[in-house]
């Protein structure tokens, strides 16, 4: 399935992507988030999507890339697992932020972020495995 790629909101990502992040959130067990913000960004790089999170865990937000949301090509899946890959980061939130604190902006963390980033991929691989083969 494809996603619309005409936006009423261009600012905002489309109406399927809030229904994948709620979606998401519920079945990852993030609901102690509220109601994560979601937003459209012109990333330089390219970049899918990027997730920042409030102090506490009470509150985030995804930024999607107005590039990869409006590709032609991308499915609906790729945009499934990009907001699952988020998601994944708020499950990550906490650890992030005591490592950050602990160890400082330095070579260990961009190690442990580098990490980070191949568990968030392979968590979210995984998870949607488990949904669809549930349907
Ligand atoms: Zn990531």
């Amino acid at each position: 399935m494809k996603p619309y790629t005409t936006n009423p909101h261009p600012a905002r990502p489309p109406l399927y992507v809030y229904k994948l992040v709620k979606l998401w959130q519920k079945r990852m067990h993030l609901t102690h988030f509220g109601e994560i913000k979601l937003y459209t960004r012109a990333f330089k790089d390219g970049t899918a999507a990027e997730t920042r999170w409030m102090k506490g865990y009470k509150g985030g937000s995804i930024h999607f890339g107005m590039k990869f949301l409006s590709n032609p090509t991308i499915t609906y899946e790729e945009v499934e697992s990009i907001v699952v890959h988020e998601l994944c980061h708020f499950l990550f939130a906490e650890m992030d932020d005591k490592f950050e604190y602990y160890l400082g902006v330095g070579e260990v963390f961009f190690e442990y972020a580098k990490s980070r980033e191949g568990m968030c991929d392979t968590i979210a691989t995984i998870l949607m495995a488990r949904y669809k083969r549930a349907k």
